[in-house]
């Protein structure tokens, strides 16, 4: 059987790449990822690129929680936290012992990172203020960021940022199966009605095993009418700042996708959710190249939409 096939290579372009010189001949177009009004993140250009319309805002923390197993209430209010030392009033670094605590609702994501489950609270959602502690080092910490805190008198404290709640998402009625090692992949996929894979050599960092993700999209085409890959490794390399290694592992994924999946019997699109800087570290609000194995022109906001009806 011959199925469809979206392999997204996570914030793969940037200021020094745009059109890769191996997939050259097969660059259809662009995809303009970032709709009017979000911020550029994996969450919203994945969700487009899906051609999901009306993305929900708010979901992120959500998908995670989800992508987690985390069981969720439809009136739940999540949370994403970063544990932080905080010192007479002042952020003074993360904390990497999420591990070690042990609140109700809170589930540790390993370092200083958590998520927050608040049963049966999805009405305070716009109570609580999303605060992205990283931007905020040795500031003073809001007195008020909206949610009480548990923790405040232990010199630790859990700062929430990216308040969800259960996003409005349409599923589909085809039978989609999504590659990924990252929970937050797992967690639209799983919205949108797509089982996902479950295995501990897809690490969503550049230490993955490429070629074990595209057997198993080999494998799935032949059992749904589509499969989406992800593949997060080149954004966390330019978060990381580090752009050899982004470099690197790009070329390593381009070739394989080029190898293994272009020339196959399915319909391959490969493009990425948006770029992300080893300069700046940060996302970057830029048209994203499309390559097909096939005669395709998408429309270029909407996605995949129209290609998936077919
Ligand atoms: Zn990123």
């Amino acid at each position: 059987m011959a199925s469809k096939i979206l392999c997204i290579i996570d914030g793969a372009t940037d200021e020094k790449f745009q059109i890769s010189e191996m997939l050259k001949l097969m660059f259809r177009g662009y995809f303009l990822t970032t709709p009017d009004g979000y911020e550029t993140e994996s969450n919203t250009c994945i969700m487009n690129l899906l051609g999901v319309e009306n993305i929900p805002k708010n979901s992120r923390a959500w998908f995670e929680a989800k992508g987690n197993g985390i069981n969720l209430c439809d009136n739940d209010l999540v949370l994403r936290t970063s544990l932080v030392n905080i010192k007479d009033g002042i952020i003074t670094s993360l904390s990497n012992r999420s591990d070690e605590i042990d609140l109700p609702g809170y589930f540790s994501l390993g370092d200083y990172k958590g998520i927050m489950v608040l049963k049966g609270r999805a009405n305070e959602l716009s109570d609580v203020t999303s605060y992205p502690v990283h931007k905020h080092m040795g500031e003073r910490l809001p007195e008020d960021l909206g949610i009480e805190q548990p923790l405040k008198d232990e010199g630790i404290y859990l700062v929430p940022w990216s308040p969800s709640v259960k996003p409005k998402i349409k599923e589909w009625n085809i039978e989609g199966f999504a590659v990924t090692g990252i929970p937050l992949v797992k967690g639209i996929a799983k919205a949108i009605g797509m089982k996902s894979s479950e295995n501990q050599e897809f690490t969503g960092d550049v230490d993955t095993n490429i070629l074990a993700k595209i057997d198993m999209v080999l494998d799935m085409a032949e059992k749904a009418d589509f499969v989406l890959l992800h593949i997060n490794g080149a954004d966390e390399a330019a978060h990381r700042m580090n752009e050899e290694e982004k470099i690197e592992f790009r070329n390593k994924v381009i070739e394989m996708v080029n190898d293994k999946l272009m020339s196959s019997k399915h319909q391959v699109v490969v493009t990425s959710d948006h770029g992300t800087s080893s300069i700046s570290g940060h996302h970057m609000k830029i048209k994203q190249p499309y390559y097909t194995n096939f005669d395709i022109k998408f429309n270029e906001s909407e996605g995949i939409r129209e290609w998936l009806k077919r």
